[in-house]
């Protein structure tokens, strides 16, 4: 299920790129490849664009939203890429299709598309300056990123009025005609509809603060949301000056009145406002609930294994134990200071209840780093007989991974929730 929907974003940009070829190939290869790779590259940037609403229902055929970004991400720059090819390829009809004024305003809007095109993704791209440590700031990305469905607009423009020699067949153009449509309507629904229709009223309940990080729990107001314990939401509060949607997993099983708890660590600017903004009964707007990172039952040995505020989808999770899942669980918190595990007590309770459920905190100032031999020890089954469930900074899961792999204590399986969605 995972792979069907990256196989079925590639099977669309093929098709177009076959078309493109099929369609043209009667007035010589290079037309032909030219017009492949200008065909690939609007059904690229179509999907991309429907990507980006992040329809439920297609979220599901990824495994989850940062994956289903990860493939719209690498489908735009391919989508670039093969616009570029287009451009350096240019097919040359000359003399095949009969030249309007129509038809070179499109070819210059064609370059128009191109030229922006590259800017905004070489700013998507990067996330943090070359050979710096300088990251460009989200607010920078995400402005400059909703301007990609203009530029589509343009490229779509192009490909629909470009001159084309008569008496082709029409399939290539319907084609991308309906992957364009499809690209504007779903670029216009995320910009100026889904911000109204789909987050939910919460308001404020309390504010826990435990050092760096802030655990908030707010209750809703009206239409309650449904969650799977591990999922997360898009997080905003306008009326307190903070209404860039943030994301943030949601740290509690659900509750009969719809009630839910976020553990919020203060990374960036957003993040470390928030306590002084945020009172109680404080509105905000909640969007969600994303992601695949879900308790998987039918999995008997499991470890857990969370790198700082990577907790919070394990604290959903071991919240939401009842007394039939009888797995064996080892939960494993990766923290530099003791202090900083701000939800021991609640893990120790839980655990109290569910024998299956061992809790251990690893305190790299006070304990040394975690590693693969360390963690091994601490769970009392095989790691290969396990699979390993795993929150947090990606440099400790791999250093874990292939410590696992030399021992050869490779668990049987490694899912992961990335904090990242760029
Ligand atoms: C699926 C998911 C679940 C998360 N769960 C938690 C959690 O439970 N607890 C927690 O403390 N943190 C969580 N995070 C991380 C949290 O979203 C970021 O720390 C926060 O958005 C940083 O914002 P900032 O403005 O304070 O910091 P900045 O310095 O502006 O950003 C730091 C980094 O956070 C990311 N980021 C910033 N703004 C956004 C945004 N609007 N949307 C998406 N990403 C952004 C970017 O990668 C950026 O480089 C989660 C992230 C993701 C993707």
């Amino acid at each position: 299920m995972k792979s069907t929907g990256s196989l079925l974003a590639a099977l669309a940009v093929i098709a177009a790129a076959v078309l493109g070829l099929q369609t043209y190939a009667p007035f010589g290869t290079t037309a032909a490849v030219g017009i492949a790779m200008g065909a690939g590259s609007i059904a690229a940037m179509g999907v991309v664009l429907v990507l980006a609403a992040r329809p439920p229902m297609i979220e599901r055929l990824f495994g989850g939203l940062d994956q289903m970004y990860a493939v719209h991400k690498w489908l735009g720059i391919a989508a670039l890429a093969l616009m570029i090819g287009h451009n350096t390829i240019e097919p040359d009809l000359e003399g095949v299709v009969r030249e309007t004024q129509a038809g070179e305003f499109a070819a210059d809007l064609g370059e128009i598309a191109l030229n922006g095109f590259i800017g905004l993704l070489l700013i998507s791209w990067i996330k943090r300056i070359p050979f710096t440590r300088i990251e460009l700031p989200w607010p920078i990305w995400r402005f400059s990123h909703r301007f990609t469905g203009l530029l589509f607009a343009v490229a779509a423009y192009h490909q629909l009025t470009i001159d084309k020699p008569a008496g082709i067949d029409g399939t290539l153009d319907l084609y991308l005609n309906a992957l364009s449509l499809a690209g504007l309507a779903a670029w216009l629904f995320t910009q100026f509809v889904a911000p109204f229709l789909r987050p939910r009223n919460f308001v404020l309940d309390r504010v826990d603060r435990h050092g760096a990080v802030a655990e908030v729990t707010l209750r809703p107001q009206g239409r309650a949301m449904r969650w799977q314990p591990g999922q997360f939401a898009f997080v905003s509060a306008t009326g307190a000056g903070m209404g860039e949607p943030h994301p943030f997993t949601i740290a509690s099983a659900p509750a009969a009145d719809g009630s839910l708890r976020l553990g919020i660590k203060a990374l960036g600017g957003w993040t470390r406002r928030l306590p002084e903004r945020l009172a109680p009964g404080q509105r905000l707007r909640v969007d969600g609930p994303y992601g695949r990172f879900v308790f998987r039952k039918r999995v008997q040995r499991q470890v857990w294994l969370a790198g700082g505020i990577g907790i919070t989808p394990f604290l959903a999770w071991a919240e939401a134990l009842t007394d039939t899942d009888r797995q064996d669980i080892a939960l494993v918190w990766a923290v530099t200071k003791r202090d900083e595990a701000f939800a021991a007590d609640r893990l120790a309770a839980i655990a109290a209840r569910h024998p299956g459920l061992s809790v251990h905190i690893v305190a790299s100032a006070e304990d040394g780093r975690l590693t693969a031999e360390r963690l091994a020890g601490l769970v009392s089954f095989a790691l290969r007989d396990a699979e390993l469930f795993y929150c947090g900074p990606t440099g400790l899961r791999d250093a874990i991974v292939s410590g696992l792999k030399a021992m050869g204590q490779k668990p049987r399986r490694v899912h992961s929730e990335a904090f990242e969605l760029r």
